[in-house]
């Protein structure tokens, strides 16, 4: 039996690399890399400012416990023979992702459109709402709760 068919045979029934152990192992090695460079600054530091190569230690130490940690964590999810706990898992992760996406995304927009919208919430509900600018002082009415308030513009 080759390779393959023996790496085949062990992730059989097992969890395997979701899209959240994919984030979990850029996580790790990017934690691991500024632990690296932090490594780095102890060695350049240690001779002309000894208190900031301390500091420096210190962030190595947590920098290097976090990356082992998230590698060891992101091993256990991916062979984990708990699939269904593991797609939860994998299901918030991907919800969450989507909403801070989303929230950037509509940030970007309200940056780039802010001369001709103005952009606010409803006091109520908290629904997202935009009306041109420069109308003065304008009565709305929400579209999620029909909660009427008014805004400058
Ligand atoms: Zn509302």
């Amino acid at each position: 039996m080759n390779f393959r068919n023996k790496l085949y045979r062990f992730m059989q029934g097992r969890n395997g690399a979701d899209e959240f152990a994919k984030f979990q192992n850029r996580a790790s090695l990017v934690l691991l890399m500024l632990a690296i460079l932090f490594s780095i600054l102890t060695v350049a530091f240690v001779r002309h400012a000894m208190k900031a190569a301390v500091v420096f230690r210190i962030l190595y130490f947590v920098f290097y416990a976090l990356g082992l940690a998230m590698m060891i964590w992101c091993t256990f999810r991916m062979m984990s023979r708990n699939v269904a706990k593991r797609q939860k898992e994998n299901t918030t992760f991907l919800y969450r992702r989507q909403k801070l996406r989303r929230f950037f995304e509509n940030k970007k927009q309200e940056w780039k459109n802010r001369k001709t919208y103005k952009y606010f919430k409803c006091p109520k509900c908290g629904q997202r709402m935009r009306a041109p600018r420069h109308k003065g002082k304008i009565r709305v009415t929400c579209s999620n709760c029909s909660n009427v308030f008014f805004t400058k513009t």
